[in-house]
This record gives structure tokens, C-alpha cells and sequence, in this order.
């Protein structure tokens, strides 16, 4: 599915078979120098169909097209290898590149999962579907780096970087101020709340997450374009809505952690999600993933406000009130 958006700013709808996402709105401003391309899709072949039908609908050349990642997830960055040509450039952002460099698997992920109380013999099968394995990159092109306010123009649009950390370290968004145009990737979205994962001790995601939105509802949008589902008339109601789902989280914890000190998976197992399960061993175990991950930021964000007490005993993690 095609949609004109703007003049020569067009949509075209991504399907992510088997993913809760459902579909991701990639988007195209076509220009007779260069076109530019914003978010790819999961490197499967559903995706590369969807992508190269819409660009031959709308005659565009990829021998001519850049191409602009919002972010290191699959579903945004893994069909690239299908579509970079010899001249195309890649725009992307510095933190995740050095992530992408550095990776070497899954095991951090796996032991520091495993300290939070993650079974430890469902850790492999997580992993084994996460999407990252599955549809990410064939290999990794050569990336532009764009840092906080760098821009990009392509034809009448004057893209500007706006970085906004939270639901992934280098996670940056594109505004053009004088159309008043904001793509957001994943930072917000309509329908559904951005997750925000915590896989590493020292980090605070969720804190990230809530400055990087308070720092887009200063600018002035009309129109936010979001990396999934619909189009955003009003960013700061939508920001107001984002900003009180994590405030009801972290209260949502608190109470739970009044029954005495936990491990992150056994207080994900007590919150309330939004999946269609009888009960949390009913979740697949992926999803189990997601919420401990989404457990774990809020938990940090609450340690560090001095909420809460992390302690560690025979490697493993729990977290009790300071002040019970
Ligand atoms: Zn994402």
C-alpha cells in the first residue's frame, strides 16, 4: 500500500508477518538528484516484495536513493543489505553503529537475563526467535553517521537529526522544522507505547526515554510520521499519553514491590501486559523477554530515583522498597 503524503512524500506499508507490529511505514521523498529512503523492513522476502513493488510504483531508481535508519532494530534496518546499491549512502547513527561493531552475540543478554530471575533454559529459545537473529542484515554496509542536528536535504525537505535515546541508545527522528514534519521512528507511536528494554546494569533507558520525548514536545509538528500504525496529529497530547503510561508503570511496581524484595522476571510476571494469554506462563517466551526487558528499565529508572534497593546475592538480582 502506497500514500502520498506530501507532495513527493510518500508512505509505503511493510507487512511484518508474525510480528505484533503488524506492518511498518517506511517512507519516500522522491527528488530527480537523489531520493531518500527512511526504514526498510525485516530482511525476509515478505518485505523485500512489499519495498521493491512500491518503489517501482513509484518509479523510483535505488541506484539513486539514500537511505536513512531511525534505529538498530531489524524490522527498521534489516532489509538494507537487499537494497543498498554501489552509490548509495546509508545515514545512521554513531552509538548503534559501535553497538553493531562491538556485538558479539547474545551472551551478556543471556547471563545478565538469567541474574533477573529469566529461566535459564528458556533463555536459548528466546534469543533463537528473537527477531534480530532471524531478519536482521545480511552484512553491514558502510554507514554515514549523523550526529544531533546534523541535516539532510532532499529535494524542497530540509531534514533535520534530532537524537532521542530511550527505546534504543542512538534512536534518531527526523523533523523539518518549516513544514512542520516530524518522522519518528519508534520514539512515539499511535496505538501502542514504544518499548523500552534494559539489558545492562548501568544503563537508564526509561530515564533517556522521557527527557528524549520532553525534548520533541518543545518543537512545533503538525504532522508526526511514525515508523508503525497511523499518522500523529498531536504529538504533545500523544507525549502527555507516553509520558503517564511509564508514571503508572513505575506505581504499578511500587505496589507490587509492597509483597516483599523480587527479581525483575518474577515482577514482570505481576504486571499487567497487554497480550492475549490466560496467564504469564502462557506468554511465549519471547514475549516473557520483552516484558522482563521492559521490567528491568523501570526498575532502574526507581533505583536511581532512590525508589527502590537493588541487592545481589549469589549473582542473582532482586530489588525491595527503601522505604517499605
Ligand atoms: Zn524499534
Amino acid at each position: 500500500m502506497i500514500e502520498e503524503l506530501f507532495t513527493d512524500l510518500f508512505r509505503i506499508e511493510i507487512p511484518l508477518p508474525q510480528s505484533p507490529l503488524k506492518t511498518l511505514n517506511a517512507y519516500v521523498i522522491k527528488d530527480p538528484n537523489r531520493n531518500l529512503l527512511i526504514d526498510t523492513g525485516f530482511n525476509r522476502k515478505e518485505c523485500l516484495e512489499a519495498m521493491q513493488d512500491g518503489l517501482r510504483e513509484l518509479s523510483v531508481d535505488l541506484g539513486k536513493t539514500d537511505i536513512f535508519i531511525t534505529h538498530l532494530h531489524a524490522d527498521h534496518f534489516g532489509l538494507v543489505s537487499k537494497l543498498t546499491g554501489k552509490s548509495c549512502r546509508v545515514y545512521f547513527n554513531r552509538p548503534e553503529m559501535e553497538l553493531i561493531e562491538s556485538f558479539e552475540g547474545f551472551h551478556t543478554m543471556i547471563e545478565y537475563a538469567g541474574r533477573n530471575g529469566f529461566p535459564e533454559d528458556q533463555l536459548e529459545a528466546a534469543l533463537s526467535r528473537h527477531p534480530a537473529n532471524l531478519y536482521g542484515s545480511d552484512w553491514l554496509p558502510e554507514l554515514s553517521l549523523l550526529d544531533d542536528r546534523d541535516t539532510i536535504d532532499c529535494g524542497p525537505y530540509h531534514l533535520q537529526c534530532v537524537s532521542t535515546p530511550g527505546h534504543t541508545a542512538g534512536h534518531t527522528c527526523l523533523y523539518e522544522a518549516d513544514k512542520k514534519i516530524f518522522i519518528s521512528g519508534d520514539h512515539i507511536l499511535d496505538d501502542i507505547t514504544p518499548n523500552i528494554q534494559c539489558w545492562m546494569d548501568e544503563q537508564n533507558p526509561l530515564k533517556e526515554y522521557l527527557e528524549s520525548l520532553d525534548k520533541v514536545a518543545k518543537l512545533e509538528v503538525d504532522r508526526v510520521l511514525p515508523g508503525h500504525r497511523r499518522l500523529i496529529k498531536d504529538h504533545r497530547a500523544r507525549i502527555a499519553e507516553l509520558k503517564d503510561h511509564h508514571k503508572q508503570r513505575l506505581q504499578e511496581i511500587l505496589v507490587i514491590l509492597e509483597q516483599g524484595r523480587m527479581n525483575a522476571f518474577q515482577i514482570a510476571s505481576k504486571m499487567t501486559w497487554d497480550i492475549v494469554a490466560e496467564s504469564w506462563d502462557d506468554f511465549p517466551v519471547s514475549q516473557q523477554w520483552f516484558a522482563t526487558g521492559e521490567a528491568i528499565s523501570h526498575l532502574k529508572y526507581l533505583e536511581k530515583e532512590e525508589k527502590i534497593i537493588q541487592e545481589e546475592e549469589n549473582t542473582i538480582i532482586r530489588y525491595k522498597l527503601r522505604n517499605p
